[in-house]
């Protein structure tokens, strides 16, 4: 499913964040940026050293923030890093780093004339945030940017698995009404 906004496009897939063609995509890491799991080991595998020896020059990224590598061996020609925080209770500023991730990640595009973007869904997998609270802030974050961004052309949701894609689209809908 996509949607127009402003001059862009805000697409939702179920897919694989490794396997897309967008001029970047974004991985899910942590503050140290050494690799783990989840989005961030599928990343690097696919990706191959040369991403992870950029990381450690970079030296981490603060929990909110964005870092940008190569693609290394993906069909991406970047990788944007950002780290989301890890859900407690809701009521130690989640929400707000949380938004700040997709923010900060698409000035890191903008800022590198990057204009098509793919995002996983950051801090569902291992941090725990709650699918459908974090899918309306990643999903407002990105369409309060893009209407005011008209360099960014397109940036795509890349949803694991069905039920994911099933939540985004539901919260998408819930957000045009
Ligand atoms: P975090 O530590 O920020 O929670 P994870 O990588 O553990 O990050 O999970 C983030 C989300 O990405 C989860 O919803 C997970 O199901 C999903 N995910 C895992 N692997 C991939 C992949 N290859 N492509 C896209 N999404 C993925």
């Amino acid at each position: 499913m996509e949607v127009k906004v402003g001059q862009g496009v805000l697409e939702i897939v179920e897919g694989d964040i490794t396997q897309q063609d967008t001029e970047a995509v974004v991985n899910a890491a942590n503050t140290s940026l050494l690799g783990g799991g989840g989005v961030d080991g599928a990343i690097h595998r696919a990706g191959g050293p040369q991403i992870l020896e950029e990381c450690r020059q970079i030296g981490g990224c603060p929990t909110g923030e964005a870092r940008i590598t190569t693609g290394g061996n993906l069909r991406a020609r970047y990788v944007i890093h950002t780290v989301g925080p890890v859900y407690r209770d809701g009521l130690h500023r989640e929400p707000e780093l949380l938004a700040s991730c997709y923010r900060e990640s698409l000035k890191m595009a903008s800022a590198k004339g990057i204009k098509t973007v793919a995002f996983p869904s950051i801090s569902t997998g291992a941090y725990g945030y709650p699918m459908e609270a974090a899918a309306r802030i990643a999903l407002k974050t990105v369409k309060d940017y893009l209407a005011e961004h008209p360099e960014i052309q397109r940036v795509r949701f890349v949803l694991f698995g069905r039920p994911a894609y099933e939540v985004y689209e539901k919260a998408l809908k819930e957000s045009f009404k």
